[in-house]
């Protein structure tokens, strides 16, 4: 016989876990299944931190999504009486024209946000761990921190079990078929009817939502973690998270000592080398750590001490670097979460609920018009004719 849902969620990743937690609250008998157990190693989920910010230097447009991901990050802590979210500040640093700098200073001045502007001097006196060159100064987001994403996925996870998912770990699904008014889920293990299905696989997408072949690129991450040189600048009390730009080189993002392994780092993007998903992240080689030495070398010296850990892992890329978050073309009943271009952890609790309410009302009252299957094409098409 097979199993029916109103709601069946493939990927239990930081989007699948919590679209499931927002179905399940308000009533949707559903059903979650991943391939692995979640947070593992092979998933975008994983790695003890994210960091969140509230002006968002991509676009000021992101800026109600990120009001709304707040409140729920802290609703998701009052239900598991548990921190997730942590305060220390974010400092976005680079020269005053750079995309990280303005696009942070418009966000704040579009919405009315607290922030402070800090010259070098400012910041060798506030925030000893880091090194400016002389023209550059740093946007300090008070609200700005990070999450913990292992405890944010298996908190969601807990939730929806408490009120009444059902849990499928190991399990893979290999077709989604429409049909008879819902869809029918096919794994090597069973197969599962549903109303409708969400679909947040991660690095994965393309092998159940064929629409975003070619478009969602899985690319390889790096990131390092080094045990401070000078430890009473490193924590989290004098060294806030940070984002720097550093102009044709890209971005760098990091987190004070928080954890037994020290000052955590990493480029946004890498050296946007693309993967396969279905085999194991490529190891770390000199290339990733002569990079990220040199950069905390330059620009964090007081967390320069030794290297602890280097991981690999991945990210998922879409050709705007934005989101997606729809319907399926030609198929309303399957519900498609993106995997959210690098920088969607902090997302994560306002997309749980903008799934449950794309799975149960089929819209959102969420502004999510700019993640749309339309808003991609006409990214793709200006870029192709331009
Ligand atoms: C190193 C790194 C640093 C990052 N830093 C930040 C940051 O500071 N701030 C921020 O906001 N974001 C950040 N991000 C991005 C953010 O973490 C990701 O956008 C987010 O975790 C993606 O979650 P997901 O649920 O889409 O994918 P995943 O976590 O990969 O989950 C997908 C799940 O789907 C399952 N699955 C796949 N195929 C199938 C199938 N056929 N059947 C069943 N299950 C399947 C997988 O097993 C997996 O568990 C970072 C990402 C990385 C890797």
């Amino acid at each position: 016989m097979t199993a029916e849902f109103d709601v069946a969620v493939v990927g239990l990743g930081a989007m699948g876990s919590a679209a499931l937690s927002f179905l399940a609250a308000r009533g949707a008998r559903t059903i979650g299944i991943d391939a692995y157990f979640p947070a593992h190693q092979l998933s975008s989920s994983h790695g003890d931190s994210r960091l969140i910010r509230l002006g968002y230097f991509e676009d000021p447009s992101y800026v109600p999504l990120l009001q709304r991901a707040y409140h729920n990050w802290r609703t998701l802590e009052a239900r598991l009486r548990a921190d997730v979210l942590t305060i220390t500040g974010v400092l976005q640093i680079g020269a005053e024209n750079s995309k990280i700098v303005a696009g942070t200073r418009a966000s704040c001045k579009m919405h009315g946000l607290e922030h402070e502007v800090l010259d070098r001097a400012d910041m060798a006196r506030r925030f000893p761990a880091f090194q400016l060159d002389d023209q550059e100064i740093a946007v300090l987001d008070p609200q700005g921190g990070y999450l913990r994403p292992e405890a944010a996925v298996m908190g969601y996870l807990n939730l929806a079990v408490q009120d009444g998912a059902v849990l499928h770990f190991g399990e893979r699904v290999i077709t989604i078929e429409p049909g008879d008014g819902g869809v029918t889920i096919r794994s090597a293990d069973g197969q599962y009817r549903a109303k409708k299905v969400v679909v947040a696989t991660g690095s994965w997408i393309t092998e159940l939502v064929p629409q975003l072949k070619e478009h969602a690129v899985p690319i390889r991450q790096v990131v390092a973690w080094y045990q401070p040189r000078d430890g009473f600048a490193t924590e989290p009390q004098r060294m806030p998270c940070f984002l720097r730009d550093e102009g044709a080189e890209g971005s760098y993002f990091g987190f004070p000592a928080i954890g037994v392994d020290g000052v955590k780092v990493g480029r946004h993007a890498h050296f946007r080398q693309p993967i396969d998903p279905n085999q194991p992240n490529p190891p770390v080689n000199d290339a990733d750590t002569t990079l990220l030495d040199s950069f905390i070398a330059k620009r964090v010296p007081a967390a320069a001490g030794s290297r602890v850990n280097a991981v690999t892992c991945r990210y998922t890329m879409l050709p705007s670097e934005d989101f997606l978050l729809d319907l399926a073309p030609g198929n309303p009943n399957v519900v498609v979460a993106s995997p959210c271009s690098g920088h969607g952890f902090k997302f994560t609790s306002v997309v749980g609920e903008i799934l449950a309410d794309l799975a149960l009302e089929g819209e959102s009252s969420l502004p999510i018009a700019a993640f749309s299957f339309d808003a991609m094409n006409r990214f793709i098409d200006a870029r192709q004719s331009a």
